[in-house]
């Protein structure tokens, strides 16, 4: 794979480089996108059900359940060549951001930092008040337990269809694009407001935007590069061509 050389001259100088992810970049890791179909993990998913906050009040102990398949599922799961680039990239350089789409704490487990999650954690859980869970609630049992500090019901701390994205989380994304020098959108398929706004926001600012999807996108004619490839295949090529050394 031969790269642009203003790519590398601009990725090896950058003091801020933000990789943001999406659906695409856990694809190698066996999480298959949503739009993906029906295998084993989306199947009998129903959004209304299982994605917005009045299907969990109608039936909380199913999507209590449901969640809980799911995040025992993706503990399974390994983190692909791709998280692992960027963790190892955020050791490296002088300031990397890694903002996500996804809820699958992937980026975590390979090893980065302070990952901003547009989306939330299915890992981690709130009540339906927005408290965090940080007291010892046992969340192991079949149907949700109370909140200590409230009494409403504990849910996924994952952002459900009609919630707006926390909005701490979302400023700190809006700031890292607005300095980034390079941002790299990988596997996002760019059709989620407001997330997909972000690599928009960072080109305007005069970053120099790289995307990399085995896809087109509405962000093609706005990148000022496009790698056509798995985010698992492509970034340990980026990573030897810009450091010099093999992962
Ligand atoms: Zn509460």
């Amino acid at each position: 794979m031969i790269f642009d050389a203003l790519l590398l001259d601009r990725l090896r100088s950058a003091n801020n480089v933000v990789f943001f992810t999406g659906a695409g970049a856990s694809i190698e890791s066996g999480i298959p996108t949503f739009r993906g179909g029906k295998d084993s993990f989306w199947v009998d998913f129903d959004v209304e059900t299982f994605a917005t906050l009045d299907g969990f009040l109608n039936n909380p102990k199913q999507v209590w359940q449901w969640y809980a398949q799911r995040r025992l599922q993706i503990q399974g799961l390994q983190p692909n060549l791709g998280h692992q680039v960027m963790a190892r990239w955020q050791a490296k350089a002088s300031k990397v951001t890694v903002i996500t789409q996804n809820i699958d704490n992937l980026h975590q487990r390979a090893g980065s930092q302070a990952v901003l999650e547009l989306h939330g954690n299915i890992a981690q859980y709130k009540c339906v008040r927005h408290h965090p869970v940080t007291t010892s609630v046992d969340l192991t049992v079949s149907e949700p337990p109370l909140c200590p500090q409230c009494g409403t019901l504990i849910r996924p701390n994952v952002v459900w269809f009609h919630e707006a994205l926390p909005a701490s989380t979302l400023n700190l994304a809006e700031i890292a694009s607005f300095e980034s020098d390079v941002f790299v959108s990988i596997g996002c398929s760019m059709d989620v407001q407001p997330a997909a706004s972000l690599p928009y926001l960072a080109s305007q600012c005069g970053a120099y935007v790289l995307q990399i999807n085995p896809e087109s996108t509405d962000l093609d004619e706005y990148a000022h590069c496009n790698l056509r490839g798995k985010s698992g295949e492509v970034m340990p090529k980026l990573w030897e061509a810009v450091w010099g050394e093999c992962l």
